[in-house]
């Protein structure tokens, strides 16, 4: 096997050791041999300049009639053409190549990256937690979603969280705990397009778990969050012990695990084994020998000292009940091409469609008509429909496949009318007040008119978070899988399943805290987010796949909670609009609003024209300065030449791999 994993070999090269924190605390980029954006006060254009390491290319285009000329000639150069895995962590990339390399397809890959994640990304993604994946089937030239997100038990209500107003207490207390999907994902992706076991899937991370990896920069900052120093004392706290299982792992008597170190995690690897044995029955039904159900039921049963009302309401029907769902991504047209992305309970696909097509009108690309990529205009126009996709967010998305569930106007929210109706509110020059959610449906076929005046909506919650793990994987014959797995918050709720070694996710957090149904026809909401049994918590990840006249060309997604939305924006705004190569589609600098609120601050990274910002102030808008936005891993493939290309973002550690040679 010939595995070319580009981040170790060159960071080896460049700095002698696979992973070495710069001040600001992010990383070098191994990719890149360069400074996250994020990281510096560079020039604005500084991030232009970065040495290029992977083959790299721009989109396929069918029409440039209006746009700047491609820095580079799509398909020429330098490419991959065995397939090419991306992720934040490169040893996690390298399982995936790994997985291709022993003739193994994208799903096969997916599956075996998903549970190395669990191994090397623990306090991001991994089996306690659940996600969403969009793929492309190369034979059938079809592109479905699979939805794995964490289910609410069937004990929930709609007020659970409403008297406990502190993140901090409701994110680690048990009642947080969605039924975990990610187990069932990657099976359901062996089963029906795999072509290995879910068994031999799971043994590199097994093997990594049992061996031992190297604890990175990132993961040894995280060790030293917060949410591994819950109830430290007193040391007569009755559930102390229930929060020191995580912290016997990562902060081993006491020390916190440093950059460079061993980390073994044998009850992991025990686990791991025990699904590869047992295959998913042993994690989702109580009465299995493995025990694992029984140990999670116990597990969410442990609440914060300081809300009683937390304890976990998950049953054994609950976890045997858990059900992932096959089906069509939310769709629509943008200059040319056709942007797919994940639909409800994600508001992540329908945002980043109704923002794309909010945005369609203006020459984001054209630097001759006043736009370009990180001017005053773009920037200005970009701000406005994220203010406007995210009011239409917080009243009109959630999940709505669950007994009880509303039924939501999802394609009156995609309407081409209702869209126009929605960008006409964009005016260049100008930053609106009061923006609130409009009503799409007498745009929707589903929904009658009925006259509704919609009151104002409330912009509190805010899905604080900022983790998560996102691979994208395309193989030799084309299969795309590009998947966003989470346990939520970094470290999930902290609690660690004792004897088991993997963290229980607090996804239940992204439910409304309030519920906000009212049924007043004058002020109607549909409550779509409000807590329900068996229903998803809204989520905002965007696994996200682009086509030029049917053929893939390019897929991507972000961790980053809200800022997911902005994150995949951004970069499909660099790859179509301003014509950039793919690196440095991922590599520029990012803009992310996610409240349409009078008040509503912007985040920005390092990097933007000082000038540029000033006008945009002189503009009523806010901005803060934040280290990194996200953290995009994406490939691009040319349908002509069948090459492929990937870059992992320097934001984090990043990992680009191929089972092959680069050609
Ligand atoms: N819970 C978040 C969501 O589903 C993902 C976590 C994060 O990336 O911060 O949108």
């Amino acid at each position: 096997m010939l595995l070319e994993t580009w981040t170790k070999s060159e960071f080896a090269q460049s700095a002698g050791h696979p992973r070495r924190a710069r001040d600001c605390g992010l990383v070098v980029s191994a990719l890149l041999g360069t400074v996250s954006p994020g990281c510096n006060q560079e020039s604005p254009e500084a991030w232009r300049n970065a040495p290029l390491i992977v083959p790299d290319s721009t989109l396929p285009d069918d029409d440039d009639s209006w746009k700047q000329p491609p820095k580079l000639k799509p398909g020429t150069g330098k490419a991959f053409r065995d397939g090419v895995v991306t992720t934040s962590e490169p040893e996690a990339a390298s399982a995936g190549a790994g997985v291709l390399a022993g003739g193994g397809n994208a799903f096969d890959a997916a599956a075996a990256v998903m549970f190395m994640l669990n191994v090397v990304e623990p306090q991001s993604s991994g089996i306690g937690g659940g996600g969403f994946v969009i793929f492309h089937l190369a034979e059938s030239n079809e592109t479905l979603t699979l939805n794995c997100r964490e289910r609410a038990p069937a004990d929930t209500t709609a007020d659970m969280f409403v008297s406990q107003p502190d993140f901090a207490q409701r994110s680690a207390s048990g009642y947080a705990v969605g039924v975990p999907g990610t187990v069932l994902c990657a099976a359901t992706l062996l089963d029906n397009w795999g072509t290995i076991t879910l068994d031999e899937a799971l043994q590199p991370a097994i093997a990594a778990a049992t061996d031992g990896i190297v604890v990175s920069t990132r993961l040894a900052a995280d060790v030293l969050l917060p949410k591994l120093s819950n109830e430290l004392a007193p040391p007569n706290n009755p559930v102390k012990p229930a929060y020191d299982v995580a912290r016997a792992v990562f902060r081993p008597n006491g020390s916190p695990l440093q950059a460079g170190d061993l980390l073994v995690q044998p009850e992991l690897a025990h686990t791991l084994q025990l699904i590869a044995d047992g295959g998913t029955e042993a994690f989702y039904r109580c009465d299995h020998d493995a025990g694992i159900a029984e140990a999670i039921l116990a597990t969410q049963l442990v609440t914060r000292t300081d809300t009683p009302q937390g304890v976990g309401r998950m049953t054994c029907a609950d976890l045997e009940s858990y059900h992932v769902t096959i089906g069509a991504p939310v769709s629509r047209p943008y200059r040319g091409y056709e942007v797919a992305s994940m639909g409800p309970p994600s508001s992540g696909g329908v945002a980043l469609l109704q923002i794309l097509a909010m945005l369609e009108g203006f020459p984001i690309g054209d630097s001759g008509a006043g736009f370009g990529l990180g001017q005053v205009s773009s920037l200005n126009v970009m701000l406005e429909a994220m203010r406007l996709a995210f009011a239409d967010r917080a009243r009109w998305l959630g999940d709505q496949d669950c007994l009880g569930c509303p039924d939501l106007p999802i394609a009156g929210l995609l309407a081409d009318a209702y869209l126009a109706e929605r960008a006409a509110l964009i005016q260049v020059g100008q930053r609106r007040t009061g923006i609130t959610a409009g009503d799409p449906r007498p745009f929707d076929p589903d929904f009658i008119a009925e006259g509704a005046s919609l009151g104002p909506v409330s912009f509190a919650h805010s899905d604080p978070g900022g983790d998560t793990s996102h691979v994208t994987i395309i193989d030799a014959d084309g299969n795309i899988v590009a998947f966003t797995n989470s346990i939520e918050a970094t470290w999930g709720t902290g609690l660690m399943v004792p004897g088991y070694g993997f963290l229980l996710n607090n996804q239940l957090t992204d439910f409304n805290q309030t519920p906000a149904f009212n049924p007043n026809p004058m002020s109607f909401n549909p409550g779509a987010n409000d807590a329900a049994p068996g229903k998803r918590p809204r989520s905002s990840m965007a696994p996200t796949l682009v086509t030029l006249e049917g053929d893939p060309v390019a897929a991507y997604g972000s961790p980053g909670g809200a800022t997911i939305i902005n994150s995949v924006l951004n970069v499909t705004l660099n790859l179509i609009d301003h014509r950039l190569t793919l690196q440095q589609s991922v590599v520029a600098p990012r803009v992310s609003l996610t409240t349409a609120s009078d008040a509503g601050v912007a985040e920005r990274e390092a990097g933007f024209d000082p000038q540029v910002l000033g006008a945009l102030g002189a503009l009523g808008y806010a901005f803060v300065q934040v280290a990194t936005i996200g953290a995009v891993q994406a490939i691009v493939t040319i349908p002509t030449s069948k090459k492929q290309y990937g870059a992992a973002d320097s934001r984090r550690i990043g990992g680009v791999a191929t089972p092959g040679k680069v050609k």
